[in-house]
């Protein structure tokens, strides 16, 4: 099993790249963002709680967003591997992660971290807001989930820079470009399927 976090802030690219890296080295993609939106779409009561968070900008409490991570983990046990994109995005949640995987006898291999300068992620958050429909896509909304970055998620790096996990990534470019340097990366440890 190989597992991978795509780590970085928000516009940083995670969710197109994860598509691109699982289609090309099948591996099970896991977004938070995208399994809260889907509660919050049908609204059931983790959906409803969870809301009210994300239309703030503010990450949701880590027991929720654990909880669900650990069930979509056994939904698939014959994966290939994990691509974990948007979690974890505290150090409550790495260290949990840490468990879940172990008990499953396997572990993160290496966290590719996207760097792209501050402007550039709010320009490619308001161009995404415009087409979306993402009600925290914007302007407001947008300068929170960077705070919340900065103070929460950062020190995630730090955490697996010291198990000597993190790879920097430049993903400033287009998404072919960002996507080769990627790929340079999990071709160390895996082939293309
Ligand atoms: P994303 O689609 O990854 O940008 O996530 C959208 C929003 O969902 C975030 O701004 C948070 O409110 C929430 N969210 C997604 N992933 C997490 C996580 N791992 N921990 C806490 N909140 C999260």
């Amino acid at each position: 099993m190989f597992n991978l976090i795509l780590f970085g802030p928000p516009g940083s690219g995670k969710g197109t790249q994860s598509i691109n890296i699982t289609n090309t080295y099948n591996l099970q993609h896991i977004s938070t963002g995208d399994l809260l939106r889907d509660e919050v779409g049908r609204q059931t009561p983790l959906g409803v709680e969870a809301k009210k968070y994300m239309d703030q900008g503010l990450l949701v409490p880590d027991e929720v967003v654990i909880g669900m991570i650990s069930s979509k983990i056994d939904e698939t046990p014959n994966a290939r591997g994990f691509i974990f994109d948007g979690f974890p995005r505290t150090k409550a949640q790495a260290e949990a992660l840490d468990k879940l995987l172990e008990f499953k006898h396997t572990q993160i291999h290496v966290v590719l971290s996207l760097e792209v300068p501050e402007p550039e992620l709010v320009t490619r958050l308001l161009g995404r807001g415009a087409t979306s429909g993402r009600s925290d896509d914007n302007e407001e909304v947008i300068a929170k989930r960077i705070k919340e970055y900065h103070s929460k998620t950062e020190p995630v790096a730090g955490y697996y820079h010291n198990f000597g996990k993190l790879e920097r990534v430049k993903g400033d470019g287009n998404i072919e470009e960002t996507f080769k340097l990627l790929a340079k990366h999990i071709d160390k440890y895996l082939q293309p399927a």
